[in-house]
């Protein structure tokens, strides 16, 4: 996949550059060390026009995400979104996903950055149909300790311990892993945080071990919409497996359904799952069409 050519353009410090004309310090804090804190964000082309999802809880959580590793952060998010809006206009980008990155300068101690950047780009991002379901395996990776980094901030660093669950994941012929934390509790996967269905009630691990998703508090406020009953409490591999259903959520993945954990399939069809409902509003919400509760 190429995420830029010749012609695209990205914001960075205030300016807007060729990407092919930008560049970087090798000697950043960032390069060596993974401080760094960083976006996802998902534009859609609505019958509205171009549209970013949530594109102010996103720079929100950027920021604290910077403040929680202190890492100065000085920008005004209107301005932000406002450029962002640009990128994707020079850009001619309508269905895209975002990326910003806060990002430190040439510094090789472990100390406070000398300088910090900013840096937002965008490449064409198709709408994910979601009809797939995903043959999950429980990771050998735990997420972090909270008390060893924020795990409630999008750090670069953190993203290591994704990969790694993902690689193995993918190595052991499953689409995706699901990572437990330092409990052995449900914690998430690598870029997604998770749902089951059980009784037709939705569960999901509470904040504290996992990422505070965006999409995962955008079905929170679904279920209340719908009358869903939806539960934050902590889950065990047992209920986890005993579950009638399950389902990840996040900006890329939006809602993708699970088909398996470990080899052991669901006993409800991903059709006549509440997440089912769940993806068919969420669609509808991210494409801004009226009614959506009426449409499911
Ligand atoms: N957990 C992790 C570890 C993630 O990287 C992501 C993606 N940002 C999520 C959960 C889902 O977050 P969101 O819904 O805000 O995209």
């Amino acid at each position: 996949m190429s995420y830029y050519n010749d012609k695209t353009v990205i914001y960075l410090n205030g300016s807007f550059v060729k990407a092919t004309d930008a560049n970087t310090d090798l000697y950043s804090q960032s390069l060596h060390y993974g401080y760094a804190a960083f976006e996802g964000i998902r534009a859609y082309k609505t019958h509205n026009g171009t549209r970013i999802f949530k594109a102010k809880a996103h720079f929100e959580r950027l920021k604290r995400s910077c403040e929680l590793a202190h890492i100065p952060f000085t920008w005004d998010i209107d301005q932000l979104i406002r450029e962002t809006y640009k990128i994707l206009s020079l850009n001619n980008l309508n269905d895209a996903y975002i990326r910003p990155l806060v990002f430190c300068g040439a510094n090789m101690t472990l100390s406070a950055p000398k300088s910090v950047s900013i840096m937002i780009c965008a490449w064409e991002w198709g709408a994910y149909l979601g009809h797939k379901q995903l043959k999950v395996g429980l990771s050998s990776y735990q997420r972090p300790n909270p008390k060893s980094i924020p795990i409630d901030a999008k750090i670069s660093a953190h993203y290591v311990n994704s990969i790694l669950a993902t690689t193995e994941a993918t190595k052991n012929g499953y689409d995706e892993a699901l990572l437990l934390d330092m409990h052995n509790n449900v914690a998430e996967a690598p870029g997604a945080n998770v749902f089951i269905e059980k009784n037709g009630k939705l569960y999901t691990p509470p904040l504290g071990h996992i990422l505070p998703g965006i999409t995962r508090a955008t079905v929170i406020g679904l279920c209340k919409t719908l009358d869903i009953e939806c539960i934050e409490k902590v889950l065990s591999v047992d209920e986890l497996k005993e579950a009638d259903s399950a389902f990840f959520c996040g900006t890329a993945a939006e809602i993708a359904g699970i088909e398996s954990i470990d080899g052991v399939k669901y006993p409800v069809k991903w059709p006549d799952s509440v997440g089912a409902t769940i993806q068919r509003t969420y669609k509808a919400l991210v494409l801004e069409k009226q009614n959506y509760e009426v449409i499911i």
